[in-house]
């Protein structure tokens, strides 16, 4: 079974629920525009602040057959692993935000690879593009935010201890795809936001 999503626990990732216009500093409020079909915040000079899903990148770093996962040292999923990954920052591409967050988070220098999937947790306010990676130097460390790095082979992954759902669906899709594995599909994976 899958496990519950600990964003349930930390609701809404985009973290906000805005009361002022970033672009006057007066206050919002929602309001549905002519011709729209959902309620806007807007303000008294209808200026309209957006809300839109972020961006998650990650990548799975593969060396001989076998991937890194880090254990988060940080909450949410504190102790649960992942691979590296994180928010996208303004003026960087996907796979270049995938590399950057897998650099800081375990030292691995990696060229990022095949896409993986492109998971949609609209609970959470997110969409997650992971990718495959491959490593190409470095040494696998700890970072600030994960306190551990260690390898796993495909039947080794921890299933029980990983941090996300999404992080689930992204490990069940790069295994399914392993030559001889065969695309598996296991409806119970896909929770809310995925792919039928
Ligand atoms: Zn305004």
């Amino acid at each position: 079974m899958p496990q519950r999503d600990v964003s349930d626990a930390f609701p809404l990732t985009l973290g906000e629920n805005p009361r002022f216009c970033p672009a006057c500093g007066d206050s919002v409020e929602a309001r549905t525009l002519e011709d729209d079909h959902r309620p806007r915040l807007v303000c008294p000079r209808g200026h309209v602040t957006w809300r839109n899903p972020r961006v998650v990148v990650g990548a799975i770093p593969v060396a001989d057959g076998r991937i890194y996962l880090g254990r988060r040292a940080i909450e949410p999923a504190r102790d649960r692993w992942t691979y590296p990954g994180g928010f996208l920052e303004i003026g960087e591409s996907a796979q270049e935000g995938a590399r950057r967050e897998t650099e800081e988070e375990t030292e691995l220098l990696v060229e990022i690879g095949r896409l993986v999937g492109v998971y949609s947790r609209p609970h959470a306010g997110i969409v997650a593009i992971v990718f495959e990676a491959s490593v190409v130097g470095g040494r696998p460390e700890p970072s600030a935010e994960t306190s551990e790095v260690r390898a796993f082979g495909p039947d080794e992954i921890p299933w029980d201890e990983l941090a996300f759902s999404t992080v689930e669906s992204a490990l069940r899709d790069w295994v399914a795809a392993l030559p001889g594995r065969g695309p598996r599909h296991e409806p119970q994976l896909y929770v809310e936001g995925d792919p039928a």
